[in-house]
């Protein structure tokens, strides 16, 4: 629970884009900080990051992983600075601080690090003479005093590392989009806007692709139990998405949504002995350069006396991915490494998944009938992953959409909420009625109240 009066606002790059969407921002920061001191986080302006990860491959082929990080930092630098400019303009005492002046200390690896820890007296400090502190996002400092980044989109990690740091009433995630949805809404007809959505699900989703918000952001939310929101820079009076604890499990609907990954490719190791310690020895190689991989399935050639081991990574890390096996391809007795980057991961995500025995047969027939061919296929917990061909993904995902009715989820849920007469919605209630009462006692906007009891 939280004891401060600290509000963690992010923006995204587009929401900072231009001077002009900085100064909405700022509007934005300003009616929030009426009701309490705000951190804010925000990425660099645009493409920034792209723009100069360009100019980093145009200076050399390979360029060293501690000087892109050096470069890379640039980029929030240069908003966390203007947003301030902007804020000091409208009269709000704010200040912007780098990863190094808070200290947000990661870990000592370049390019994606996790972050370690992150010192709250210099925030709690700097928050004494200014009700605005803004942090630049996705950057972070090793021991040595080294620049580290977070990984792209790593912003959101940020924002909610700070408010996990100081206890924060809420963590508000700022970007183009209205909040969760079924599927991504410019690729599915009748993706639907979801009011609330248990961490696990969206992690789910934002690991098959869904890129609304940082896996690893919500992973760390639901440690630190952060209260996460997305919602629309455009549309500041618009409540979003709520990620909640998934305490009412019970509310919560079977299928949650349909997501799209392109960026990934296929690798297969074939012919291995089939003998314990191969599958250890080729994952922990890629471990340790930090590749993450999925999708991991083993099939043994009963005739060879063999075993080929195919699996799933993220495509920017396919040549590394080939470059690590090729080398101990030999010791381990592999006759060949192969690799698909035309593939794509369609999954159907839902916290009711499990034990729902026709889940499977109906998205496999529905492929089927569609002659979609399935190239791999994995299940958990929440969710049932197809890889298809690049070319069938947006068909796949509209077609298990549909028949998963996902376009009338919210509304059929509304109505299953109204019938039931426990005492679990009436505690519901009640609490949200508290939550109410100290949003109107100034804690967070009144409006923000309006659309938590509209959304219910
Ligand atoms: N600017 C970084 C990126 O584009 C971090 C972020 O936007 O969250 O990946
Ligand atoms: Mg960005």
């Amino acid at each position: 629970m939280s004891n401060s009066n600290i509000t963690v606002l992010k923006f995204g790059g587009t929401s900072v884009k231009s001077i002009g969407r900085i100064q909405h921002v700022g509007e934005i920061i300003q009616g929030r900080c009426k009701s309490g001191k705000v951190l804010v986080v925000v990425s660099a302006m645009g493409d920034t990051t792209d723009y100069l990860i360009k100019l980093a491959k145009q200076a050399s082929d390979s360029p060293d992983a501690r000087e892109m990080d050096q470069l890379l930092a640039v980029g929030e630098q240069i908003s966390i600075t203007l947003l301030t400019m902007s804020l000091h303009r409208m009269g709000i005492k704010a200040r912007s601080l780098t990863a190094a002046q808070v200290g947000i200390f990661t870990e000592n690896v370049h390019n994606k690090a996790r972050i370690v820890d992150v010192k709250s007296d210099s925030l709690m400090n700097a928050l004494k003479t200014n009700d605005v502190l803004v942090v630049a996002g996705f950057q972070g400092i090793t021991e040595n005093g080294d620049v580290t980044t977070l990984g792209r989109g790593g912003s959101d990690t940020t924002a909610v590392a700070l408010a996990a740091a100081v206890n924060a009433i809420c963590c508000d995630i700022y970007t183009d989009v209205d909040g969760i949805y079924t599927a991504d809404p410019n690729v599915i007809t009748g993706a639907s806007l979801l009011n609330q959505i248990s961490h696990e699900e969206v992690l789910e989703m934002s690991r098959m692709g869904a890129q609304v918000i940082h896996p690893r952001a919500v992973e760390l939310a639901r440690q630190y139990k952060v209260p996460l929101r997305v919602r629309n820079t455009f549309k500041p009076d618009h409540g979003g998405t709520l990620i909640d604890g998934g305490d009412n499990m019970e509310i919560y609907r079977t299928v949650s949504g349909v997501a799209i990954d392109r960026d990934q490719a296929s690798v297969a190791i074939l012919n291995v002995p089939d003998k314990p310690g191969i599958a250890g020895t080729i994952m922990q190689t890629l471990a340790a350069q930090n590749i993450v991989i999925d999708m991991i399935m083993q099939a043994f050639h009963p005739t060879m006396g063999k075993n080929s081991i195919t699996f799933t990574v993220h495509q920017s890390d396919l040549d590394q991915t080939i470059a690590a096996l090729n080398q101990i391809k030999s010791e381990l007795g592999a006759s060949e490494v192969l690799s698909d980057p035309d593939i794509a991961k369609v999954s159907l995500i839902g916290a009711g998944l499990a034990g729902q025995p026709g889940v499977a047969a109906k998205v496999f027939n529905t492929l089927g009938k569609n002659s979609i061919n399935i190239k791999m296929i994995a299940t958990s917990e929440m969710k049932l992953t197809c890889v298809v061909s690049q070319a069938d993904t947006e068909k796949a995902a509209q077609l298990i959409h549909d028949a998963f009715e996902l376009k009338a989820v919210v509304q059929n849920e509304r109505a299953y909420t109204d019938i039931r007469e426990s005492e679990k919605i009436y505690q519901a209630i009640h609490e949200l009625e508290a939550l109410t009462r100290k949003y109107i006692d100034g804690v967070i906007e009144t409006r923000d109240a309006a659309a938590a009891h509209a959304s219910f």
